[in-house]
């Protein structure tokens, strides 16, 4: 499979290309060149086969056998389980925060980080990562990383401003990965993060590579747990999907899932009060702006890169898109109310970017009980501990993984938001 630039459909890449790159130098999200669709031999063995197997066989479709050693990236990348829990016999809730840094993330930055770090040792390079983060994405990407050799990463992340559970989460990871405290705000972490790309001098002393969301390598594992949930609801019935979306990369993967012919009948992309995606779909027009603070923080996204490989994906037809997938935009208020329902109803503990959610699935689908629906459970709520009231904390069991981040000491770099003083430290 090569990939093409969604601004230029004529130039080939393959999928190690893509990946260093990141993205494409026409400023273009890679995609690939055509959505392979899966025929019946992949039906037949699918119900037999274990989440690795089918994640091998989805993947093999995207990725030459030449380019990277697949099977061996598929075991060392998803080491930890896509668990489903049934709440009635028509909600389920698809559980994919059991991995080191208890979001969803992990599947695509544990992808990427196997796949640059083989990349890396295979050519001698040493890659220098870069890391912009309001919170959950750093400590995915870090705790990938930690330990893979040739590569070293910094996280910029702006002091005060991620919660203090998330900040423990990405100060503790140690080894080859260093968290860097910016004075600032989160725009001025990625802004560092682009003038340190766009620097002549860093690009000839340093091998720089970013981890962002809109690489490849970090999209197309997001098509695999989808297929998983299939597999355990059974592929009968009307299935309906509700996708929690910030920056639309999850939303992404369940549409070429579904492109490939995965049977979900339809999609609802759930949003918080940042909901550019929505007023897209109602007027036709994409207006970023500047995201406001909710609950639901890895989520407050005011220009959703992925929405331009979505348009790609449906080859510009938004009547089409329309077709497929409904927005809805939730409130922080109605975001408490879904926690607490769903305690309440099914004393289940949800984080509240899973509670944007459910809420969105209750508003859309009016004949829930006719329907299988699954709602793609983010992060684990003990991340988020603090925003619970105290009936519900006394529930949360806290996960081992994040104990021992909150046992260990905060170690980071603190610089000022300047430019010149980041580009010395990163020289050394
Ligand atoms: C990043 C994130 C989201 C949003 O996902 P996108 O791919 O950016 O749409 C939702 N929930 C959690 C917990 C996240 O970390």
């Amino acid at each position: 499979m090569n990939y093409i630039s969604t601004r230029n459909i004529t130039e080939e890449f393959s999928f190690i290309e893509a990946v260093t790159k990141g993205i494409a130098d026409d400023g273009g999200l890679f995609v690939p060149k055509h959505i392979p669709k899966l025929n019946e031999n992949f039906w037949e063995n699918f119900e037999k086969q274990s989440f690795k197997e089918t994640a091998y066989e989805i993947l093999r479709y995207f990725i030459d056998h030449d380019e990277i050693e697949l099977d061996g990236i598929v075991e060392e990348a998803f080491n930890f389980p896509v668990e489903i829990k049934k709440l009635n016999e028509n909600i389920y809730s698809l559980e994919l925060f059991h991995g080191p840094s208890l979001a969803f993330k992990d599947f695509g930055a544990r992808f990427l980080a196997s796949v640059l770090s083989r990349y890396a040792v295979k050519n001698r390079t040493k890659y220098t990562i870069l890391v912009a983060t309001s919170g959950d994405t750093g400590s995915a990407v870090g705790q990938a990383f930690l330990n893979k050799e040739n590569i070293e990463v910094k996280l910029l992340y702006p002091a005060g401003k991620v919660s203090e559970l998330q900040e423990k989460q990405l100060t503790t990871i140690g080894g080859n990965v260093t968290a860097l405290e910016i004075d600032g705000t989160f725009d001025d972490c990625q802004r560092l993060v682009k003038q340190a790309f766009a620097d002549g001098e860093l690009r000839r002393r340093k091998n720089l590579t970013s981890a962002n969301s809109i690489n490849i390598a970090r999209l197309l594992p997001q098509i695999l747990y989808y297929f998983e949930a299939v597999k355990k609801i059974g592929r009968e019935g009307e299935i309906i999907l509700s996708v929690p979306s910030g920056n639309l990369g999850n939303l992404c993967g369940a549409l070429i899932g579904i492109k490939m012919g995965l049977p979900v009948h339809r999609v609802i992309s759930a949003l918080n009060v940042n909901d550019v995606f929505n007023e897209y779909m109602s007027t036709g027009k994409f207006t970023p702006r500047r995201a406001v603070p909710t609950l639901s923080n890895a989520m407050d996204v005011g220009a959703p890169n992925n929405l331009e490989r979505i348009i790609h994906l449906f080859d510009n037809d938004i009547d089409l898109i329309r077709k497929l997938i409904k927005t809805t935009s939730i409130s922080d208020e109605q975001t408490l109310e879904t926690i607490r329902k769903i305690k309440d109803e099914f004393n289940y503990v949800i984080c509240p970017h899973t509670a944007v959610g459910f809420a969105s699935l209750f508003k859309e689908v009016t004949d829930i009980n006719e329907k299988k629906c699954v709602v793609a459970s983010t992060a684990h709520p003990a991340k988020f501990y603090n925003i619970y009231p105290e009936e519900i904390k006394r529930v949360i069991k806290i996960p081992e993984q994040l104990k021992i981040s909150m046992e260990k000491e905060k170690q980071s770099v603190k610089l000022s938001s300047g430019f010149d003083v980041f580009k010395s430290y990163l020289l050394g």
